[in-house]
């Protein structure tokens, strides 16, 4: 029996484009929509013929995007079929699928429940509707209300709910109303991001010279007079202060709530933190099926083309022959170790040292000596247990600057592949 194996599917397609958006979506007609499914079921059923495949066990399967619930019901129970009938399914699999308020109705839900998906992901963002159209988002909190009593009503009793702080013209206040409200509707998951301005989106256009201005200055009101005339008529971003005051008001908040902070920005109540994502942490083999999705197999990471022209032209032969794929990369034992900890420092659990001793032949002490010693000494990294119990965790203040503490121990930055957007990243 191999090693169990988590499935990711990729559906790119989406009703407009949000506006801070760089994740690999567009619209486009509902032909070249069921086309897509059907090149993405022969994907999905040619690598299911691949050597090893069948023997592994799949227990968790992510259907992400893009909108996934914009595609028909008879679309989505096609793809679920193609992977039944290609892989060997957990009976108990979490299957996940990303769901936009305003996308879902009940009696969508309900047919997701009777094609097997056992957890809905919900995008709300922002429960402020003017917050949610300066992001571009098609819904309001009222439709995002509707999706989600609409996902009880059919029974779906695993629900993550994605918020987001640090938006134009956001307020602790106006934050802490989005918090109160998804606190209220006790979904069982719930993942927290501060707004990231992407080269390439028109927030970029909009906002990336005021991000890097309050990157250097910290609050808008230190930002010279002159440069900020340049901004009239923009809202502001809140500054660095605002930005980890919502990022403190989260984790405070959500854990007073009965949530348990498992990683860095994801909240989930006893059990059910989203076992598709912790494989990502912990270094378990994926498969990426569909357009751009990136795959780690036996430290082997390989990505499909990101072209929807190309993808829609292969052939089942081309597919059985991995010509889908554009990069692929085999891990060197040094970059397994690094991403072993980069990943799994992020759960606030942290990395056991007799995995890495088991997985890599030598002790993370030795290997990691100096970051350890480093990190240790500034109070961002702690230690707990003896022996083959130690465990390794980031402190809280290692938490809050994570970027700089997980940095220590990275040679060279690489695309991990998370995948599945804002709840997996
Ligand atoms: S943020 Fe989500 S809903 Fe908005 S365009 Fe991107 S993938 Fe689509």
């Amino acid at each position: 029996m191999g090693e169990s194996l988590g499935l990711y599917l990729h559906i790119p397609f989406c009703a407009g484009k949000c506006l801070y958006c760089d994740f690999l979506s567009f619209p486009a007609p509902e032909e070249t929509r069921s086309l897509y499914v059907r090149r993405l079921s022969e994907e999905i059923r040619a690598c299911g013929a691949r050597g090893g495949m069948r023997e592994r066990i799949v227990d968790t399967v992510f259907i992400g995007g893009g909108t996934p619930s914009l595609l028909l019901q008879e679309e989505t129970e096609a793809l679920l079929e193609a992977v039944r009938a290609s892989f060997q399914v957990a009976a108990d699999a979490e299957i996940t699928m990303e769901a936009n308020p305003g996308s879902l109705g009940r009696a969508a839900a309900g047919r997701l429940r009777e094609a097997g998906v056992t957890r809905l992901s919900l995008g709300l963002q922002s429960a402020c509707d003017r917050e949610l159209a300066r992001l571009g988002r098609i819904h309001t909190c009222r439709a995002f209300l509707e999706s989600f009593d609409g996902a009880r009503e059919a029974g779906f009793d695993n629900l993550n709910v994605d918020l987001m702080s640090g938006l134009p013209g956001q307020t602790a206040e106006s934050f802490q109303k989005t918090l109160a409200l998804a606190a209220r509707l006790g979904p069982e998951h719930i993942s927290a991001y501060s707004l990231i301005i992407e080269e390439g989106t028109p927030f970029y256009e909009t906002y990336g010279a005021m991000k890097a201005d309050l990157e250097r200055y910290g609050e808008w009101e230190d930002i010279p007079l002159r440069r900020r005339a340049a901004y009239q008529g923009t809202l502001p971003l809140p500054g660095e202060t605002a930005d980890r005051e919502m990022y403190h008001m989260t984790r405070e908040f959500l854990m007073g709530q009965g949530y348990s902070r498992y990683e860095i920005s994801n909240y989930a109540k006893n059990g059910r933190e989203c076992r598709h994502n912790i494989r990502y942490w912990t270094g378990g083999d994926y498969l990426g099926l569909g357009l751009g999705a990136a795959s780690l197999v036996d430290g082997t990471r390989f990505t499909v083309t990101r072209s929807l022209e190309e993808y829609l032209g292969q052939t089942r032969e081309d597919f059985l022959l991995g010509r889908q794929y554009r990069g692929t990369h085999t891990l060197s034992a040094r970059e397994k170790m690094e991403e072993f900890m980069f990943l799994g420092l992020r759960l606030t659990r942290g990395v056991e040292a007799v995995c890495f001793s088991r997985r890599f032949g030598k002790p993370l002490a030795s290997v990691y000596k100096d970051a350890c010693a480093r990190l240790m000494g500034e109070g961002l990294l702690a230690a707990a247990g003896e022996g083959d119990g130690r465990r390794y965790y980031l402190t809280e203040r290692g938490l809050d600057v994570s970027n700089c503490a997980l940095a220590e121990f990275l040679l060279d930055e690489w695309n991990t592949g998370l995948q599945g957007k804002r709840e997996s990243l």
